[in-house]
């Protein structure tokens, strides 16, 4: 199957890192709970341009991977699935992001970058994403079966259509695709 992978709040810890750049800049202690919505420049209160920059900064930083997705990403590689990784980073950190990849062992065939909540328009077959953006995760589900979506405080929803699905940790990911197989 063709599998599309979000890197930042799926694959990488991007908010663990992105506290200590805060906390730097502003002394101010932010934990994953505080984080109610994507959008980071109003969670903190600040520019488009300066969230741009705490962003930036943080992406050049050792970012960890999330509990789990190394090693589920490895296993699916092994069990011949495709992994396509889809971000919204910057256009210029492509090799960043390359970088980073390829240092923490993530297996992957395809990168993909597009803006956010335009990843969708990409002309890729999906059998499944995985996102932690509901902007995105409802873009895709207009043209992917299962769009699951990793739970964070900032993309928390109603599912009144039951467009998503939710995940929690990378064992999850790993059943829900055991799953879709089998059907
Ligand atoms: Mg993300």
């Amino acid at each position: 199957m063709n599998l599309g992978f979000d890197i930042d709040g799926v694959i990488s810890d991007f908010v663990a890192y992105f506290a200590t750049i805060a906390r730097k800049h502003y002394g101010l202690t932010l934990d994953e709970s505080d984080i109610y919505c994507h959008d980071l420049d109003y969670v903190l209160g600040i520019s488009r341009q300066e969230r741009d920059r705490l962003v930036r900064e943080t992406l050049l930083g050792d970012l960890q991977p999330i509990e789990g997705a190394k090693e589920t990403l490895e296993r699916l590689n092994s069990h011949g699935h495709k992994i396509i990784i889809l971000t919204a980073r910057f256009g210029d950190l492509n090799s960043v992001t390359r970088d980073w990849l390829q240092k923490k062992g993530i297996p992957y065939s395809l990168l993909i970058q597009s803006n956010q909540g335009e990843k969708h328009l990409a002309e890729v077959d999906l059998d499944l994403v995985v996102e932690d953006d509901l902007e995105d995760a409802l873009g895709w589900s207009k043209k992917v079966k299962t769009v699951l979506v990793y739970d964070h405080p900032w993309n928390q929803s109603f599912n009144v259509k039951g467009l998503i699905k939710r995940v929690y940790s990378w064992n999850d990911i790993f059943e829900e695709i055991q799953q879709l197989k089998a059907t």
